[in-house]
């Protein structure tokens, strides 16, 4: 039957888009590199200006933003440029819950309305969801397509190059991490995305063997599962992982210990640091010297834990993020409750005039505070992999009562039956003592006995704390 009304109309893909506009924006690689990715300071503030009004208008159209901003007294109008950002009230998770609980899909967030809206060709990836149903975010054509040209841009600093295969360790579910790699990789890399998944999926010792039969030149996964793939070659194979012919990690490091899988592997690791909202926000290029922002596309702040202003260059503070591309759910001021620095101001050998944070040291909600003392699970994990007893792998489990005395007790794998356990207990807990200001406790078992708590084989998002105080 035909029709005139567009709210009939199926949409399409590719017809969705002005691809020649968008890549004019943002340009994808190799061109972006020749030009976009040298701008000078000024260039990007005022780039950042413009496409961050642009942004608040869209964003403005929002009921999430119309809601958080009108209860605290803004109106549209009164930001008039970057220099206001400041005064726009941040967010968090929390807040974006009060919207999902109304309407679990088309959360107000979103800014999309399936009854009045023209069809828009559209997709849905999650939070992980921890507690709770997982948090949808959707994403428009031109979302997708800037998330991608980023990734393909951060493949291209870190090394990759056309018909490189690229083995992905990530699985492809709800949560954005595998297929965003897999849209990214095929569409603005040239290289060959091979979505091996997580261990559950692909077991890791098949992984292995697909790795020496097709010899891809990059790794994509979490620091944990490349390394425990590293150890089941080395150690269960005899297979040296050095032998596989792998040059570049690509993971999003933390806190984990750069050299040693670097060692493993006989590769570079490079740090990336992205969300699920959001793609790819800021990656390492090949000199490694802090993660660049990608600015065209995001403005970063680090602000104090507790006051939430800006720290100065050096001191840790929490990453807030405003996008400057989304049309659902655009992003201003997100608090995303990570730890970070600013790199100082020298600049990279590559040339980039962009803006690095130096790496991401833990979640400031996973933050327990124990006996008055801050402590992040991944600092210890830190000081795991620094002990060779040990094969890195760890979990903290917090007891007691909540509020009350509060304990934590950090398990250990010891790397082999050789290993002493009651001696390396013993150590751990006095190096804890001295790096963290407080006591935890220390229990030292075999390796793999730690799989069950951590899912380190079945998942890809590997639990480092158990909370098992009793609530009172
Ligand atoms: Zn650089």
């Amino acid at each position: 039957m035909p029709s005139t009304d567009q709210r009939a109309k199926v949409p399409r893909y590719a017809a969705s888009l002005d691809f020649d506009a968008l890549w004019g924006d943002f340009p994808p690689p190799d061109e972006y590199f020749q030009v976009a990715y040298l701008r000078s300071r000024d260039e990007l503030n005022s780039i950042q200006n413009q496409r961050f009004l642009r942004q608040m208008k869209r964003a403005w159209q929002v009921p999430f933003y119309k809601r958080h901003w009108g209860a605290a007294g803004m109106e549209p109008g009164d930001i008039r440029s970057l220099d206001d950002l400041q005064r726009i009230p941040p967010f968090s998770v929390h807040d974006l819950r009060i919207g999902l609980e109304k309407e679990p899909f088309w959360a107000d967030y979103i800014g999309i309305d399936p009854e009045h809206d023209d069809p828009i060709p559209l997709i849905v990836q999650t939070s992980g969801g921890t507690t709770g149903l997982p948090r949808p975010m959707i994403f428009t054509p031109q979302d997708r397509e800037v998330m991608n040209i980023i990734t393909g841009r951060r493949l291209f600093m870190q090394g990759v190059k056309p018909f490189d295969l690229i083995h992905v360790t990530l699985s492809m579910g709800l949560t954005n991490g595998g297929v965003l790699a897999r849209e990214g990789i095929w569409k603005y890399s040239g290289a060959v995305p091979v979505m091996a998944g997580s261990g559950a999926q692909t077991s890791t010792r098949r992984q292995i063997e697909l790795i020496q039969a097709w010899k891809p030149k990059h790794l994509i996964g979490f620091p944990a599962y490349i390394k425990h793939m590293g150890l089941v070659a080395r150690d269960e194979l005899k297979i040296d992982p050095r032998s596989l012919g792998i040059k570049g990690l690509i993971v999003h490091l933390g806190v984990d210990d750069r050299t040693a899988m670097e060692r493993l592997w006989g590769a570079d690791a490079y740090d990336t640091y992205g969300c699920n909202e959001c793609g790819t926000m800021a990656a390492e290029c090949r000199h490694k010297s802090g993660m660049h922002v990608f600015e065209d596309a995001f403005v970063m702040e680090v602000n104090d834990v507790e006051t939430l202003k800006p720290v100065p260059v050096g001191e840790r503070g929490v990453v807030f993020i405003t996008t400057l591309f989304k049309h659902a759910a655009p992003m201003i001021r997100y608090n995303m409750n990570d730890v970070t620095s600013w790199a100082a101001d020298t600049q990279c050998a590559c040339g980039t005039h962009q803006r690095s944070i130096t790496g991401i040291y833990g979640r400031s909600d996973n933050m327990v505070k124990l006996r008055g003392v801050n402590v992040f699970p991944e600092a210890i994990g830190a000081l795991v992999s620094k002990d060779a007893r040990s094969n890195g792998e760890y979990v903290c489990l917090l007891e007691g009562e909540a509020g009350g005395r509060e304990d934590m007790i950090v398990m250990v794998e010891a790397l082999d039956d050789s290993v002493s356990h009651s001696a390396l207990e013993g150590d751990l807990k006095a190096r804890f003592k001295e790096a963290l200001s407080v006591k935890v406790g220390v229990k030292a078992v075999g390796r793999g006995e730690l799989d069950e708590l951590t899912g380190l084989s079945q998942t890809s998002k590997i639990k480092r704390l158990i909370d098992r105080r009793i609530k009172m």
